[in-house]
């Protein structure tokens, strides 16, 4: 018979199994009327699984796995003397093997009762996780028609009555604008995140000659470019031609890294550079500003992650930016990867499939 642990029915300072188990000691009797018989032995009940006392010799052996006791096997013959040391012997390797056996299905049974609850888990917060994404694309779609208004009435008081304005109240309206923009800046990065999340983002590749794209980013960036001695260059190599890719999502990315490479860059050069590497193309944004540290290289990617915290006091931003482009290339086949100095300057490198193929167009997005 065997006895484990978790069995209720086993009491376990009750009979054979319960002496075996609560001293992790074999039990070998070889008769055990003559035992009983004596008075003085430990163990007057003879366990039920022994066929209710009507076996004489008995070997009893602890289950014993990686130290820790799992229950008791008895093995029981009618006839006295029974057992010799071989089966002894062959007991105890049974025993050993069986031991293990159940921790095995123990650990086994215990796995899958984690598995399960991870998986439970998981999908719960799964179902948060779109829940959450879902209400930030609806708010931030709330949110954007207000501020749409505001900037737009900002901007057509500023432009009507300049004249009727004393200059003081003419600045402040300036700066509604600028943080209106701010504002509305950070509620469409909120809200292309969570479309990302979400799985709504879809991509619309097109064929367009690549060199006209970086040009208008490059147009768009200039004037935000530090002083004087801080240049904007390109090097775009000769094969580059067309393309077909998503060209918003593309402008996006570079408006991003770029944006990024003036803001950290005083002085310096700040330079695109485009190349051809098979069916693929790299497009890299350098810059000879401030770098990121080591340690932060790792984390930039990450959603509301900046290289320090003073950054949002100094710079601005939101942190988000990086995430975004990242997210957008992978949905477009590509990725993003960075280089960086500290104190000597960053590389962003963009690389994409030169055509954006149409099986992976339907696989990112499915489910939207
Ligand atoms: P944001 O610029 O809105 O803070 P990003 O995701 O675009 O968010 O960038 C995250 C952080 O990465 C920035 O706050 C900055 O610390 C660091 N970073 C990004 N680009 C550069 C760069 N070209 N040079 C130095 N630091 C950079």
């Amino acid at each position: 018979g065997v006895a484990l642990f978790e069995d209720e029915s086993v009491a376990l300072t009750d009979g054979i199994a319960g002496q075996v188990i609560s001293s992790r000691q074999l039990m070998f009797i070889a008769d055990l009327a003559a035992e009983t018989s004596k008075g003085d032995a430990a163990w007057p009940v003879v366990d039920e699984a022994m066929e209710g006392g009507s076996v004489s010799s008995i070997i009893a052996l602890p289950l014993i796995a990686f130290d820790s006791i799992l229950g008791c096997i008895t093995f029981g013959k009618r006839a006295a003397n029974g057992f010799d040391g071989n089966d002894l012997k062959v007991a105890q390797s049974f025993a050993t093997h069986l031991a293990l056996a159940i921790e095995r299905w123990q650990q086994t049974q215990q796995l899958r009762a984690t598995e399960a609850q991870l998986r439970d888990a998981w999908d719960q917060a799964e179902q948060a996780n779109h829940a959450k994404s879902n209400f930030l694309a609806n708010m931030s779609h709330e949110l954007r028609t207000p501020m749409n208004a505001i900037i737009g009435f900002t901007r057509l008081v500023m432009r009507k009555s300049k004249d009727d304005l004393a200059p003081k109240q003419y600045d402040n309206l300036g700066k509604i604008l600028t943080s209106a923009d701010h504002l509305l800046s950070l509620i469409n990065d909120v809200l292309d995140l969570s479309k990302i999340e979400a799985g709504h983002f879809n991509i619309f590749p097109t064929e367009f000659a690549l060199t006209t794209l970086i040009n208008v980013c490059l147009n768009t960036i200039e004037p935000l470019v530090k002083g004087e001695d801080t240049t904007l260059r390109r090097d775009i190599a000769d094969d580059i031609s067309m393309v077909f890719a998503d060209a918003d999502r593309l402008r996006q990315i570079l408006l991003n890294l770029l944006g990024n490479a003036v803001k950290f860059t005083e002085g310096g050069e700040i330079c695109v550079t485009v190349r051809r590497l098979d069916s693929r193309v790299t497009i890299a944004v350098s810059d000879t500003g401030v770098g990121i540290p080591t340690e932060a290289q790792a984390r930039i990617f990450e959603e509301f992650h900046q290289a320090d915290s003073s950054t949002t006091r100094q710079y601005g931003g939101s942190g988000l930016g990086l995430t975004i482009s990242r997210h957008l290339a992978r949905l477009m086949d590509g990725d993003i990867v960075l280089h960086s100095t500290p104190g000597e300057g960053s590389t962003f490198t963009l690389t994409l499939p030169m055509r954006f193929s149409d099986t992976s167009s339907e696989r990112d997005g499915a489910g939207s």
